[in-house]
């Protein structure tokens, strides 16, 4: 047998093992709340949220993120095993979510971008996101000053019209910023977005701030939009239904920073938590599910004891706690949830 042969026969002996081994599904979301425009599927209703719980509660078996990290060292993963996360710290993670997580006695895991707690502006991707897609007239060219360097776009093509930003949130099979027309007002969006991705924070403000000169705009921060106060963070732990997990300070994209820079981030997040929660804090999720192997050997020196990324797959016993991964919910209802957590189990 040559080799080539031998690798392959592997890789379908793994396959084989892996469809008939015991597997467990992390669920990642990050708000259940209702917006106009929401260009990445973060948010899910209530309504849908309650559906999707039910769902669980009846044909799963919900069980919280740590438990299963130590199932998993372990070697004893339950099957059908399903875990719930948010990503960020959303304030209505406390106020519509864990009421809800509470009803159906379904655990969680919220994962905490620390240096937003209690602050008064939304989060970048948010403010971007009501500056550049909220349906307004925008001035024809932007001009931006990115690390010394000016970059332009011209929107006097842009086809963006009253009622388009519904159509980002409601669509029936939503459109992707990164599947968006070149032309289109998503598209630019998505464009200032991935440049403002890579920023330290200070920088990304500042770009923020240009925007909004730009753009005429009043610096409004919606109320539905905020993040958790630190004294709400404590509010989400009480209980023991809901663990709080840590997601950064600035929720930076990892790899795109000094390994220095990354351990700060890393462990000034942990620290913080520690302090408000008075209890280890061992659960971490890397902001855009990006990372290097330097981020994973981070966190393992910090002390957490899982991690979890935003590769969409299931958790089994060869996976890797500190890269979990996760598949991301959308606004479902309970009928395309079950259907969705089905394949996602058996595909
Ligand atoms: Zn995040």
């Amino acid at each position: 047998m040559t080799i080539l042969e031998n690798g392959k026969l592997h890789r379908v002996v793994k396959r084989l093992r892996k469809l008939l081994a015991p597997k467990a599904l992390i669920l990642m979301y990050h708000r259940v709340a209702e917006v106009n425009s929401d260009p990445w599927s973060l948010c899910v209703t209530a309504h849908n949220f309650a559906e999707q719980l039910e769902v669980l509660q009846k044909y799963y078996q919900p069980m919280g993120l740590q438990q299963l990290a130590q199932a998993h060292r372990d070697e004893n993963i339950p099957h059908r095993t399903v875990v719930v996360t948010f990503d960020d710290g959303y304030a209505d993670n406390l106020h519509v979510a864990k009421p809800l997580l509470e009803q159906y006695n379904i655990p969680a895991t919220v994962f905490v971008t620390t240096g937003y707690l209690g602050r008064e502006r939304e989060f970048w991707w948010d403010e971007l996101e009501r500056l550049l897609l909220q349906p307004t007239s925008l001035p024809e060219k932007l001009c931006l000053s990115l690390n010394g360097n000016s970059q332009q776009w011209d929107l006097s093509e842009n086809d963006y019209e009253q009622g388009d930003c519904l159509r980002h949130g409601r669509a029936e099979r939503q459109i992707q910023p990164w599947e968006s027309k070149p032309g289109s007002r998503l598209f630019f969006y998505y464009s200032v977005w991935q440049q403002l991705q890579p920023l330290p924070e200070a920088e990304q403000l500042h770009v923020l701030d240009q925007i909004l000169t730009w753009a005429e705009t009043e610096p409004v921060t919606r109320s539905h939009y905020r993040s958790l106060l630190p004294e709400e963070v404590c509010l989400l732990a009480q209980g023991g239904l809901v663990e709080v997990g840590a997601h950064t300070v600035t929720h930076p994209l990892l790899s795109a920073h000094s390994v220095a820079f990354q351990q700060e981030e890393i462990q000034r997040s942990k620290a913080y938590l520690e302090e408000i929660l008075q209890r280890p804090v061992t659960s971490f999720s890397y902001p855009f599910g990006n990372y290097t192997a330097q981020t994973v050997s981070l966190i393992q020196a910090a002390g957490f004891s899982c991690a979890c990324s935003t590769v969409a797959d299931t958790v089994w016993r060869d996976s890797d706690c500190f890269q979990f991964p996760r598949f991301q919910v959308q606004n479902w209802n309970g009928e395309e949830f079950a259907k969705r957590i089905f394949r996602w189990f058996y595909d």
